[in-house]
């Protein structure tokens, strides 16, 4: 694969729930070390676009590219489409990591087993390979005195933080955030925004859907503005921010600040 390949690209995605078309043709592409903002109101379909990205959904139509490596698509049931080859859905959901907004941490496991069971079970690494890895990353997000506690005793912050860790440890090639700050705290936002923003100076691939307008303003290096299924503007966030051209971003803006 070149070097230029994209690590992510996506070609007019739709989505739809029964009647409702979610996604009315949705692209992106994202290169290596890319870091794009969604930003959008609520319902206008940020996170079924991430879903679909990493098969969470399966997009009605349109094609998704992974460094080169299009996922397979077969028509399924009532012809509605389903992927081809489960397998390559494993994989490829392996290299793209997502975060939620609400943790998804495993309750019943310490964050330590919370971060060495995908490095261990999907990636094959060995127990001593994965607890070096989970170590350096808890480390690295601030965490490591935390490693034995189960997640209901750690704030927010903290598990959101060891979820990201958890993301880090199987080396994906594309991150995806959803709203990871959304329900935290107002004082516990900024440590894990700062995570972020650390994992966006070395280089990772990022899609953020956010509505810290900051951030997207000061670390992305791309903004998309999602309204009603499609994309309404995009572009670098300087533009984006302090030039908008649609009315629909300019209405948003005034109304997120
Ligand atoms: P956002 O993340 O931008 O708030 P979503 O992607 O969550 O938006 O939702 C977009 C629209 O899709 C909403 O109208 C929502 O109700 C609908 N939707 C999302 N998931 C489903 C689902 N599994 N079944 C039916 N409708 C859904
Ligand atoms: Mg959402």
């Amino acid at each position: 694969m070149s070097s230029n390949t994209p690590a992510l690209e996506v070609n007019d995605l739709h989505k739809h729930f029964n009647e409702l078309e979610v996604l009315k043709g949705v692209s992106l592409t994202a290169q290596k070390g890319d870091v794009i903002s969604m930003i959008g109101s609520s319902g206008s379909g940020k996170s079924t676009f991430l879903r679909c990205i990493n098969l969470l959904e399966i997009p009605t139509s349109g094609d998704i590219y992974l460094h080169g490596e299009k996922i397979a698509m077969k028509p399924g049931k009532r012809g509605v489409p389903m992927p081809a080859d489960q397998k390559q859905v494993e994989r490829i959901r392996s290299r793209l990591s997502m975060v939620f907004q609400s943790f998804n941490l495993w309750s019943h496991m310490t964050i330590e087993e919370n971060i060495i069971e995908a490095p261990i079970q999907v990636l094959g690494l060995s127990k001593k390979e994965a607890l070096e890895r989970a170590r350096r990353l808890m480390d690295k997000v601030g965490i490591y005195e935390k490693r034995d506690y189960y997640p209901g005793h750690m704030s927010g912050g903290q598990q959101q933080r060891a979820a990201i860790a958890r993301a880090l440890a199987m080396d994906p090639e594309v991150m995806l955030f959803d709203e990871p700050t959304s329900a935290l705290d107002p004082e516990l936002v900024g440590e894990v925004l700062k995570v972020m923003q650390d994992l966006a100076e070395e280089g990772r691939t990022m899609i953020v859907v956010t509505h810290e307008m900051a951030f997207a303003r000061d670390v992305s290096n791309k903004v998309l503005f999602l309204h009603q299924g499609l994309i309404e503007e995009q572009g670098h966030p300087d533009t984006v921010f302090n030039n908008p051209e649609s009315e629909r971003l300019q209405q948003f803006l005034a109304s997120s600040y």
